[in-house]
């Protein structure tokens, strides 16, 4: 027998036509690439996502192509994630931080068909619009007035003026809701970045578990700002579970630096904010060099990459504000873990209270988690034993866009596919996870990722070079930097300022290692593979410059 309530494909289209009957009035403020501050509504938001699904409509595209942007946090960006995935097509967050090669790679694989930018991306567009043969249409998000006359792309038109005559209604379609919604890139430790490709559905569900009391905590309350990038992992989800909600948000644009995050926190009465470590530090620098306090801010989501005790203890002990220590990939949509408290951490000391706190939380409900050892056997859930950590739920990966590295789950004996996350943690006796390692070798600088094979590979490309590890180094703003550690062709000679000059043009500036250590082995283990857990261990005393 069947239940018997009514069948609705959950579709993300769903989500901005309840905003806009329920919240019309519900604020959205975006600090602009102009410098500006626009203010709009669910219901504005709503009207021109509608102008987009019909200016979309205009381009003769087929049900999930891939429509592009390259955009910081505002409301244009949201209006895309609702007019693109609305109508069918798939919205591919493209990151604007990768070097011009990479970008172009991802625009290829991708097939993209529409790229919608920022202006402030004008430059790197141009840079590469030539190489990307599967876009048709460049679309600059701006006003008629700011377009430039010269900008060499042929065909280019502005946001408004694409949208400005279109009709602002539409009928949203209906379709199976196990459609493609949605797309990102992860850096690929091995090879070339892969993608994770999301449906309405895993959005959807991903949605309501966000918003939930010990997740995210998301009320029509709520005023929040999400300094996470749109164009990753589509903000943790934030946009969709905002419009599920009714609440406020407030976006940064291109100014993450400490005063303009301030101000909007304090101006636009921000009650939740989420962001990697590295935004908060500049945030904290700005607070205490100019001796300010909150007045609204209630709690901060950190994820991304491990929240620094002694950030946890500034947020909560001096300016009284909550941290939500959260985990997750862009593979998991990304939200897994969420650390808040039960009643009987809460009976603890400050203290105790605290260490839980760093953990990176409990799995939220549609997340299973487990940690197994070598042999894939389970381990206990005692805070101590760690092992590789697999997940499996209804928006974690099956598989990667275009199949690219075949079936990357790992089957139980019940046939159940986990997806491993190539990190190493441990799990309390209450479920609360703790990430100890990442067997990757990844290097995360300020939030984003280094390849560390992409920065070997450019080291070996010098004559000189025998062999090249790159391996990520503390830093207490960036979290990580990498440095490379050389072994010389024998009677070769390269110096660390040559060799850190070669990389200038190869990769983005950022990417570019801080140091160069020379000497005269790498660790090679039994099947001739660099041993970087030996090589880290070697590296231990040593400080990156200018620290
Ligand atoms: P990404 O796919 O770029 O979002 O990166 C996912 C990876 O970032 C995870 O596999 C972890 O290694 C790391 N990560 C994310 N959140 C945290 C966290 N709260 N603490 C430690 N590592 C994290």
């Amino acid at each position: 027998m069947l239940g018997q309530m009514q069948s609705q494909p959950l579709l993300i289209s769903t989500l901005i036509v309840h905003a806009e009957r329920h919240h019309a009035s519900g604020e959205i403020v975006s600090r602009r690439v102009e410098g500006d501050i626009h203010r709009s509504n669910w219901g504005q938001i709503a009207v021109r996502s509608r102008k987009v699904a019909n200016a979309l409509n205009g381009l003769n595209l087929a049900f999930s192509d891939r429509v592009a942007t390259l955009a910081w946090n505002g409301y244009r960006h949201l209006e895309l994630y609702f007019g693109v995935s609305g109508t069918g097509h798939v919205l591919h967050t493209l990151n604007p931080r990768l070097h011009p090669d990479q970008l172009t790679w991802i625009v290829n694989h991708a097939e993209d068909k529409v790229v919608c930018f920022d202006m402030t991306f004008l430059p790197l567009v141009k840079a590469v619009a030539a190489k990307c043969p599967t876009v048709k249409h460049w679309i600059a998000l701006c006003d008629a007035d700011k377009l430039p006359a010269d900008s060499g792309l042929p065909g280019l038109q502005s946001y408004e003026a694409w949208i400005g005559g279109q009709p602002d209604t539409y009928h949203w379609p209906t379709f199976d809701e196990n459609s493609a919604s949605s797309m990102c890139y992860t850096s690929g430790t091995t090879g070339n970045p892969k993608a994770a490709l999301y449906s309405h559905r895993s959005t959807i569900l991903h949605a309501f578990t966000a918003a939930l009391p010990d997740a995210l905590s998301l009320s029509a309350r709520d005023s929040v700002l999400p300094v996470v990038p749109m164009f990753h992992v589509n903000a943790w989800g934030l946009p969709y579970s905002a419009a599920a909600t009714g609440c406020k948000l407030v976006f940064p644009g291109p100014a993450m630096d400490g005063k303009s995050i301030y101000e909007l926190l304090e101006s636009e009465k921000v009650s939740m904010a989420a962001g990697v470590p590295t935004v908060w530090q500049m945030l904290l620098g700005h607070l205490q060099a100019n001796n300010l306090k909150f007045s609204t801010l209630k709690s901060t989501v950190i994820g991304g990459s491990a929240c620094p005790p002694a950030m946890m203890k500034a947020f909560n002990d001096q300016y009284g504000v909550a941290v939500i220590h959260a985990w997750g990939m862009t593979e998991m949509s990304p939200l897994g873990t969420v650390c808040s408290l039960k009643n009987a951490q809460l009976a603890l000391p400050a203290e105790e209270q605290h260490k839980v706190l760093l953990k990176q939380g409990r799995a939220v409900y549609g997340v299973d988690m487990k940690i197994v050892d070598d042999a894939g056997d389970e381990l206990p859930w005692d805070g101590k034993r760690y092992g590789d950590l697999l997940v499996r739920g209804p928006w974690i990966i099956a598989s990667y866009f275009k199949g690219e590295g075949g079936d990357p789950l790992r089957y139980d004996a019940q046939g159940q596919g986990w997806f491993p996350t190539g990190d190493v943690a441990t799990i309390d006796p209450d479920g609360f996870m703790q990430i100890t390692d990442r067997s990757k070798d990844v290097i995360k600088s300020g939030g984003e990722w280094i390849s560390s094979i992409d920065v070997e590979n450019i080291a070996m490309a010098h004559p000189a070079v025998a062999m090249a590890a790159c391996v990520g180094m503390h830093h207490p703003k960036w979290d990580e930097r990498p440095i490379v550690v050389v072994v010389k062709k024998p009677g070769a000679e390269v110096t660390r300022e040559e060799l850190l000059a070669f990389f200038e043009g190869k990769t983005a500036k950022w990417q570019i290692p801080d140091d160069v250590v020379f000497v005269d082995a790498i660790p090679l283990g039994a099947t001739g593979k660099m041993q970087k857990m030996t090589l880290r261990q070697q590296l231990k005393d040593y400080v990156l410059p200018g620290i």
